[in-house]
């Protein structure tokens, strides 16, 4: 987009992918939000590892070995500058935002927890951020609390704050919502929780592919995310904690790689980070998810939100009188993300026409079911935007849309 400082063109060629055809049309890929296309560099970094140097890490005394050990240790360094956090042992790899969600859960949350005992969420939760809580709440007769969320799809700050009481042990929310597109207002909510001396996480699974975050100036407690959003790998992410939580957490799982000593009568643990990192883990993936940080900062992350929110605002623009078409999520400060519905056209039918059109979207309920419930809708299609996008891209789905409606209307 004109002044938004990114040259999306230079940027497009980075990625492979996007230079395949789809059915014989251009492909125009909204879906980052679910998952996002690799560039170049992070491809090179992956290939690069089982090339030229992989081996196991921590234990070889061998070059191979000491050279991954460097690459995939030098990554703390990296999502240390990336999420300024104040030590790079604050920086526990893990397979994704499921796993490190997961981790805080069973581990920080479930000692803490009596019965009776709350922990509180909102209504916009992705299903990682649900099913956990519920998983310690019924281990130790604790309760889910949900905050509200209103009409246009902000966060109800005044439910949330109804609803810290004397029993909540522990605040779990969502930076952006990945349906909505809500950006929440999580610096209000970590200030109102520390007030009454709660502990916060934030799912940062749909703000660290789009912006800048800073865990030192949001005062969270947890903040995790996965690599495969910010432009890396699958099967790879980010627990970060701070460190006096991590100095006090018992591991996760047990295995090699996160002992001091081991007998058959005692085990001392390793120290954080290696304590919540048991066994061989995603050397290369790692490595690879390192590329992709650097890539996002070498471009500039508030380039990248500035680009997709004026995206999103050409969107909107271009979609005005669609007769039937209908926004989930009308927040007045979003992030790339467009969910919709169309009257008489079911989600999977008009995503299934885009895809004939090289449009790739979302159709379905996101992993937030709860939240299509609130909304009364069983799906949307969700279009959603990442740093290579542009609007050839939004006019090809406005068109397809246009072709959806003269089918369905
Ligand atoms: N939280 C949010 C907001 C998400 O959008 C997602 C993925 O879509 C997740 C959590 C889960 O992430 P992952 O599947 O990478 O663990």
């Amino acid at each position: 987009m004109p002044g938004d400082g990114l040259d999306v063109e230079r940027l497009r060629a980075d990625f492979p992918v996007l230079q395949r055809a789809m059915n014989g049309r251009r492909l125009a890929f909204l879906d980052s939000a679910a998952s996002a296309q690799k560039p170049q560099v992070v491809i090179d970094a992956e290939r690069d590892c089982y090339e030229r140097y992989y081996a196991n890490i921590h234990r070889g005394v061998y070059q191979l070995s000491q050279q991954s050990t460097q690459a995939y240790e030098g990554v703390r360094g990296t999502v240390q500058r990336f999420l300024n956090a104040a030590d790079e042992r604050e920086v526990v790899f893990v397979r994704g935002t499921t796993e490190a969600i997961n981790l805080v859960a069973q581990s920080f949350v479930r000692p803490l927890l009596e019965p009776g005992d709350e922990i509180l969420i909102t209504g916009m939760e992705h299903h990682a951020n649900i099913v956990p809580w519920q998983m310690v709440a019924e281990a130790t007769g604790a309760h889910l609390v949900v905050a509200p969320v209103l009409d246009d799809g902000q966060l109800d700050m005044a439910g949330l704050r109804e609803r810290i009481g004397p029993r909540t042990r522990f605040i779990s929310v969502v930076h952006v919502s990945n349906t909505l597109g809500t950006i929440n207002p999580v610096e209000s909510i970590v200030e109102l929780a520390q007030a009454h001396g709660i502990p916060v996480l934030v799912d940062g699974a749909q703000s660290a592919p789009h912006m800048s975050v800073d865990v030192q100036a949001l005062g969270a407690d947890f903040y995790v995310f996965s690599a495969h959003k910010t432009y890396g790998p699958s099967g790879a992410g980010v627990l970060w904690g701070r460190l006096a939580h991590l100095e006090a957490m018992p591991p996760y799982q047990g295995g090699g790689d996160m002992i001091r000593t081991v007998t058959f009568e005692k085990t001392e643990y390793a120290p954080p980070p290696q304590r919540f990192e048991a066994g061989t883990p995603n050397i290369a993936g790692v490595i690879a998810m390192g590329a992709g940080l650097e890539y996002m900062m070498t471009i500039g992350r508030d380039h990248i939100l500035a680009h997709e929110k004026a995206l999103l605002a050409y969107a909107n623009e271009r979609l005005q009188g669609l007769e039937g078409f209908r926004i989930i999520g009308n927040a007045p400060d979003k992030a790339g993300v467009l969910s919709f519905v169309m009257a008489d056209a079911h989600p999977h039918d008009i995503g299934t026409i885009l895809d004939m059109e090289g449009v790739a979207v979302r159709a379905g309920h996101h992993c937030t079911q709860p939240l299509m419930q609130r909304f009364d809708v069983p799906a949307t299609v969700r279009a959603s935007f990442g740093l290579y996008n542009d609007t050839t891209d939004v006019d090809q789905l406005v068109d397809a849309l246009h072709r959806v409606k003269s089918l369905f209307g």
